[in-house]
Formats: C-alpha cells, structure tokens, sequence
C-alpha cells in the first residue's frame, strides 16, 4: 500500500499536493531550527534547559532524516523550501533573548516561551501531516511522520515540566 504514491489509485488523491507542500515547509523548517535550537542551548542559564536544547537538537536532526525517509517512500527527492512561519518564530525568539540578556532570572522564561511557540508550530504540521498520510494509505509515511509528532510533543511536555519546576521560578541551576 505505501507503494501506491502519486498514481490516481490511492485514496483522497486530492491531497497528495497538499501533503508534499507541507512536506517541503517542515524539511526547510527543521533545517532553519538547527541553527535556532544552538542558540537557545548557549543562551540558557539553567543546566536542565540547555540540555533539553541539545537534546531536541539531536532529535531535530533525526526530524530531518525521517522526513527525507518519507520523501523516498513516495518515490520522491527530499526538498524543503523557506518556511516563513519558522523564520519569524526564530526572529522572535531572538529579539526576547535579547530583551531579557541582562535578566537571567527571567531570561530562561522568555526562552522556553520561545521554544514551545515553535514546538505547537511543529505538533500542528506533524498533526496534519500524519492525518493526510493515513487518508492516502501512505503507511509508511504515516508511521515516519507519527514518530516525529510524538517527541515533538514529548518536547513541549519537558518544557513545561522545566518551567514549572525550576526555569520559571527564578532559580538559576
Ligand atoms: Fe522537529
Ligand atoms: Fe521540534
């Protein structure tokens, strides 16, 4: 079944542009997030935060090997294009670091805010991506795609989690 791709046998064919659009916006997504995930690891003040940074970095990487993995199961060249949306989530994330460089109680704050924008951002393409894998019978994708969504939301739980313990409370580890 997930071989069945571009031609008109599969299910809900009218989505396939769709989907392979939105396929290309979370590849340059994920691309453009590698260098924005460095800088909120060097820029965070607390040890748990950095290191849930450069943790998601390692796993942003595993982001884009899996979706390349996707493109290949529709018989397809891995291109991502400038996604828009991420660009200015990491200009915004930027311009708080850099409001609150002189704070660094509230620094770590302003920088978790940041990252769980760009993480719903994410959660939401993923979401829509595997639903649109699952319409098609692209199982493979969908399988790929689900992987993904779910240590992106795993992510934005640790954030949370960081925030409410230590990160938020002014407590500088
Ligand atoms: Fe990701
Ligand atoms: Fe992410």
């Amino acid at each position: 079944m997930a071989a069945r791709n571009t031609n008109g046998n599969m299910p809900n064919a009218h989505l396939h542009e769709l989907f392979v659009d939105e396929l290309k916006d979370i590849l340059g997504a994920e691309r453009q997030l590698l260098k924005g995930l460095k800088k909120l690891a060097t820029t965070a003040q607390n040890q748990k935060l950095q290191q849930a940074f450069e943790t998601h970095y390692e796993q942003t990487e595993g982001h884009i090997d899996r979706l390349k993995s996707v493109f290949s199961t529709l018989g397809m060249t891995p291109r991502g294009k400038k996604c828009k949306a991420m660009e200015g989530l990491l200009k915004e994330a930027e311009e708080i670091a850099d409001e609150f460089e002189d704070s660094p109680e509230v620094l770590d704050a302003a920088l978790i805010a940041a990252a769980q924008k760009v993480e719903h951002y994410e959660i939401a393409s993923y979401g829509c991506l595997v639903t649109y894998a699952r319409l098609m019978e692209h199982t493979e994708a969908e399988e790929l795609l689900a992987t993904t969504l779910a240590e992106e939301k795993d992510t934005d739980v640790l954030l949370t989690t960081i925030a409410m313990k230590e990160a938020n409370t002014g407590q500088v580890a």
